[in-house]
């Protein structure tokens, strides 16, 4: 089978030939259809998570069909231990055992997959492959991360791509207000973020009209802790989303005071899949997706690293 697959941190993914994988005893193995580009997968390529499977094929947002035709979504959660004090108390998300899909197991940058079946996500039918392939990490980590948010009606979103735009449809649809703050200067985005219900874009830097109840920093720069934190209201939170996040500066204790508070949002639990997988077409989530065929991973990945893309890029084995 084709697949691009990463020999060394730092390097780019190399298209290969390799053989297809077999599915052993509770996996299954299934065709990709679909596998959409995460800023995790740039973290890993980039050498910035410690310990990656070498060689590796990258990609956690896999839409595959077994050759029966069983559709099924293969997220970054590709197993867990299922004994240890996480996983016996509804947290496998923090599994010291965990294993993840495009990380610590072979992902979906690939034409075929092998998964472990019981973390498999059913694929709402409402959804083509392509569609919902960002569901499958943008959506539902993103969704942990507006629910470990709070309740807050008005929520900021710190850098609004893949995560972000899907965020803003949920939390809109649950009555709450969205500001969107992306590069300073990118209007583009912010005219993307207008377009999928944010009531006000600015530049990162820039104070929003009205004090946040929640903020959710997608953008991986440690320097929007202080940041946010400065736009929050007294009892506010700021959730980090992503996985790897540059040195965040010291900040006087005054912006944490108030019962302000700071947290990170760490993978998700076949919970939280199956609520956000049903919730999606409720809304609806509406991705919007721009499709590559595999061997442009590449540059799908440069594209993700520089911000030049509105919504999620989704490669498509075979196009
Ligand atoms: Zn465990
Ligand atoms: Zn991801």
């Amino acid at each position: 089978m084709r697949a691009m697959v990463l020999e060394a941190p730092g390097r780019p993914l190399v298209e290969r030939e390799s053989p297809e994988p077999s599915a052993g005893p509770g996996q299954v193995l299934l065709r990709v259809r679909a596998c959409g580009v995460c800023r995790t997968d740039l973290h890993v390529v980039d050498g910035e998570l410690p310990d990656p499977k070498l060689p590796l094929v990258p990609g956690h947002q896999v839409v595959g069909v077994t050759r029966d035709g069983r559709r099924f979504g293969v997220p970054w959660l590709g197993w867990a231990c299922g004994e240890c004090r996480y996983c016996t108390s509804g947290r496998e998300n923090l599994c010291d055992f965990a294993r993840f899909t495009g990380y610590t197991l072979d992902g979906g940058y690939a034409e075929w997959v092998v998964a472990d079946l019981r973390f498999c996500l059913a694929v709402p039918p409402a959804y083509d492959d392509v569609r919902a392939a960002p569901l499958l990490c943008a959506g539902l980590i993103g969704y942990r991360a507006l629910r470990l948010a709070g309740d807050g009606e008005r929520l900021g979103l710190y850098g609004f791509g893949s995560s972000a735009h899907i965020v803003a449809q949920v939390a809109r649809w649950q009555g709450r207000r969205v500001f969107a703050f992306t590069r300073p200067g990118d209007e583009g985005t912010q005219a993307f973020a207008r377009q999928h219900g944010a009531v006000w874009a600015g530049g990162s830097g820039e104070r929003p009209p009205e004090e946040l109840d929640a903020a959710i920093l997608f953008a991986p720069a440690g320097e929007l802790v202080p940041v946010a934190l400065r736009a929050l209201a007294k009892g506010g939170a700021v959730v980090a989303a992503g996985i790897h996040m540059s040195d965040i500066p010291a900040f006087p204790y005054e912006l944490l005071w108030g019962e302000r508070s700071v947290r990170s949002v760490a993978n998700l639990t076949r919970a939280d899949g199956r609520e956000f997988l049903e919730l999606a077409p409720r809304v609806p989530v509406r991705a919007e997706v721009e499709t590559l065929p595999l061997s442009q991973a590449n540059d799908a990945l440069a594209r993700v690293r520089s911000g030049r893309v509105r919504g999620s890029l989704v490669l498509v084995p075979g196009s």
